[in-house]
């Protein structure tokens, strides 16, 4: 997938495990999901091709990513069809890009939950009710205990 390097997440999730360990005082990682928007969906009308959502570490100072994603409804290579690795696509044309929201917030979770790696102690979010839900169902679903 483009611009995303998994492997530097999953050393940040190492940095994390070890420096929990070394501080016992610290059990479970505070963590925050962000989505930023190529361009803010708006009333009605949705002009947004693309999200990038991360889950940022607030455990430590350095804020580190511990996951991130790109939703691209959009591939500007003339005549693709959408299956090349060289392809930048990596969302349906058909759903809605502010649902990106919503299943970027699941598929990173996953990501850190089969890591393995840390423990979340918590997951803030803005203030949206949709994702609140979301966190709530993941949660119930996987059997998990985080604050958000
Ligand atoms: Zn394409």
């Amino acid at each position: 997938m483009a611009a995303v390097n998994e492997r530097q997440f999953i050393k940040n999730q190492e940095y994390l495990r070890q420096v929990t360990s070394l501080l016992p005082a610290i059990s479970g990682i505070y963590t925050q999901y962000d989505v930023s928007y190529s361009s803010r969906p708006q009333g009605g009308s949705e002009k947004a091709q693309q999200s990038f959502a991360a889950i940022i570490e607030h455990t430590t100072t350095r804020k580190l990513p511990i996951a991130a994603a790109v939703a691209n409804r959009h591939c500007r290579r003339k005549g693709c069809d959408h299956r090349q690795d060289k392809c930048r696509k990596t969302y349906s044309s058909e759903k809605s890009i502010a649902a990106s929201e919503r299943s970027l917030l699941n598929e990173k979770l996953n990501n850190v939950r089969t890591a393995g790696l840390i423990t979340l102690r918590s997951v803030t979010t803005d203030a949206s009710t949709q994702l609140a839900k979301a966190l709530r169902e993941y949660k119930a679903e996987k059997n998990m205990n985080f604050s958000h």
